[in-house]
């Protein structure tokens, strides 16, 4: 059976196949495709970056209360996107 987990973003609930690991490594959040990383981790549909951002859902689903760096996972996104669509 595959877990299911909440999008932190827009809160649906979905398979975790479905969905972008994250977790947070000195106050960044850190894309974890493989699921390999340790730490406090947060599940997000690719699609509901822009909307996590616009939430904050990363402050509150990491329960932090400094501003988190995600850069990183931007990249990642963008990255992986382009990928998708020189695919097609
Ligand atoms: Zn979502």
């Amino acid at each position: 059976m595959v877990p299911i987990r909440s999008c932190i973003a827009c809160r649906s609930r979905e398979s975790s196949q479905e969905l972008l690991h994250l977790v947070v490594v000195e106050g960044r959040v850190v894309p974890d495709p493989n699921r390999t990383l340790n730490g406090r981790g947060a599940w997000l549909h690719s699609k509901c970056f822009e909307l996590a951002v616009q939430r904050r859902s990363f402050q509150r689903a990491f329960k932090s209360g400094e501003d988190l760096q995600y850069q990183d996972l931007e990249v990642f996104l963008k990255s992986s996107f382009m990928k998708n669509k020189e695919q097609k």
